[in-house]
């Protein structure tokens, strides 16, 4: 169907209800009921066993490090652990689950209730959870290849996933986005999740539906499978909001449907509809015993906790008097938070630490496409030079420089700046001749600066610089050329 032309009225008459089944894949060392491993790409079908391919006659085991990995998101979240929970079976056949049925959970999750706070455009916000409960991942079916015939790795066949559904809370695309953000960012402090969405690692289904403003009754829901990045999120979600929105305009009404993001268009289509639907039968697992999480665990695995991204970004703004801009950048990767930290310690002044990190060490990082788990600089190699710039020995200019240099040789600043003569030249005098010369061969210049063309200034700095390589202290320079030039 064609997508008409709004106005802007109309968008603004509508208002978007959507909630979200984002998926993520436990970093545990093996599967959700056996002892194959998880591990990523390796040879087709070479990580499987009589369980994970679903013969007949083998019993599940709960792999007890991944219901830890729920509780602890859970916790996390604020849930409420369930002391008494249990696996249900979803009965649908595809090839590439192989027991025609997914060891799920139903009617009572590992976690209820809970939220997730965001925060869009300076504007704090919170999303309710409904719950996070544990499943195994399917098999993938490949389509390669010009026979009539297509291929089944299970590999991946169950894997650990937790699925973490979230309240008809979120209003926009971009607070979608946000939300799913900041689930990435929970789940990698937490270390239960490696958040690769390229992988599949973390992934959602986005339910949207349109109301029009004020209307308390929701609308009815579109639900959009399977958006493996940030940016689809929000795409996949503008374009389907006006979809529907379009379709009520024109008088007609939203079907219940499961549609497919097509990053190739950038459109949704259709998948099934709610007619066509999965009946999933479920029933509660026969061959697995309910888990009874007692208290103590709970306990213990609370206690275990580390200090999770909102509080370390207001802790970050209180203790080392950052901007909110700068903490969210710190906090957003556990790596980047401790990196920073480290760096303080080492004796950097903490806006300084932020803005080289923010600005050159993130520069470098991506021309490599490394990430802070990668980075060749140590935390005290930048308070080093940070040192050597708060001295007078090197300029901010001269210091990246430097800080390239010691990115790419791995040596201290201390080393670099000798070995390269970088060291700022202070010495009045030494400057005095530069300028001199300088003002003695820009006869014009000069004249038109006396005569209060007052932004010259920056073209007599740039040719000192020029002749001193960089070196002159840009302080000594001003002074000096506003003196003669007076
Ligand atoms: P279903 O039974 O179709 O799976 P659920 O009630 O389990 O639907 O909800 C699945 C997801 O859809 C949840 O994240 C929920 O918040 C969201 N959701 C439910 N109803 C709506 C709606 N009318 N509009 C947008 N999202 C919705
Ligand atoms: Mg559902
Ligand atoms: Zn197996």
């Amino acid at each position: 169907m064609s997508i008409r032309n709004y106005k802007e009225l109309d968008i603004m008459t509508y208002e978007a209800v959507i909630g979200l089944e984002v998926h993520a894949q436990m970093m545990t060392e093996s599967k959700m009921f056996c002892g194959c491993p998880t591990k990523f790409g390796s040879e087709p079908n070479s990580q499987t066993c009589p369980v994970c391919i679903g013969m007949p006659g083998v019993l599940p085991v709960i792999n007890r490090k991944a219901v830890e990995f729920a509780v602890r998101t859970g916790l996390a979240a604020d849930c409420t652990i369930s002391s008494y929970s249990r696996f249900a079976r979803k009965n649908y056949f595809y090839p590439d689950l192989p027991k025609g049925y997914q060891i799920s959970q139903y009617e009572l999750p590992m976690c209820e209730g809970g939220h997730i706070d965001i925060v869009v455009d300076g504007v704090k916000k919170r999303v309710g959870l409904t719950r996070i409960h544990m499943e195994e991942d399917a098999g993938k079916n490949i389509h390669e290849g010009t026979g009539n015939y297509s291929f089944v790795d299970l590999n991946r066949a169950g894997t650990p996933l937790m699925e973490i559904v979230s309240e008809p809370d979120i209003r926009s695309p971009k607070e979608a986005a946000e939300y799913m953000k900041k689930i990435r960012a929970i789940v990698r402090y937490l270390g239960v999740c490696d958040g690769n969405m390229e992988q599949g690692s973390l992934r959602c289904d986005a339910n949207v539906s349109v109301r029009p403003l004020g209307q308390k009754e929701f609308g009815v829901k579109a639900e959009i499978k399977n958006i493996n990045s940030f940016r689809f999120v929000e795409k996949a979600l503008e374009y389907e909001i006006k979809r529907q929105i379009g379709i009520l305009d024109d008088g007609g009404r939203i079907i219940q449907e499961t549609r497919l993001w097509d990053p190739s268009t950038n459109t949704t289509q259709s998948m099934r509809t709610k007619e066509e639907a999965h009946d999933y039968r479920y029933f509660p697992e026969p061959d697995l015993v309910p888990i009874v999480a007692d208290e103590k665990w709970i306990d213990e695995i609370r206690d275990s906790l580390p200090e999770l991204p909102d509080a370390k970004r207001e802790r970050f703004i209180s203790e080392y008097g950052l901007p909110e801009y700068d903490a969210d950048f710190l906090t957003s990767e556990k790596a980047i938070a401790q990196w920073f930290e480290d760096a303080v310690k080492a004796g950097a002044n903490p806006k300084a630490a932020s803005n080289w990190m923010m600005v050159e060490l993130t520069g470098l990082l991506n021309e490599e496409n490394k990430n802070m788990d990668e980075c060749p600089l140590k935390p005290v190699q930048l308070a080093g030079m940070l040192r050597l710039i708060d001295n007078g020995t090197i300029s901010g200019k001269i210091a990246k420089t430097v800080f390239e240099e010691i990115y790419k040789t791995g040596k201290d600043a201390d080393a670099i700046v000798k070995e390269k003569g970088l060291i700022q030249i202070s010495d009045t005098g030494e400057i005095e001749k530069i300028v001199d010369e300088v003002i003695a061969k820009n006869h014009a210049e000069a004249e038109r600066f006396r005569a209060g063309d007052e932004k010259l200034i920056g073209f007599f700095v740039g040719q000192v610089m020029k002749l001193t390589k960089g070196k002159a202290n840009p302080q000594v320079v001003n002074d000096l050329l506003r003196k003669k030039l007076s």
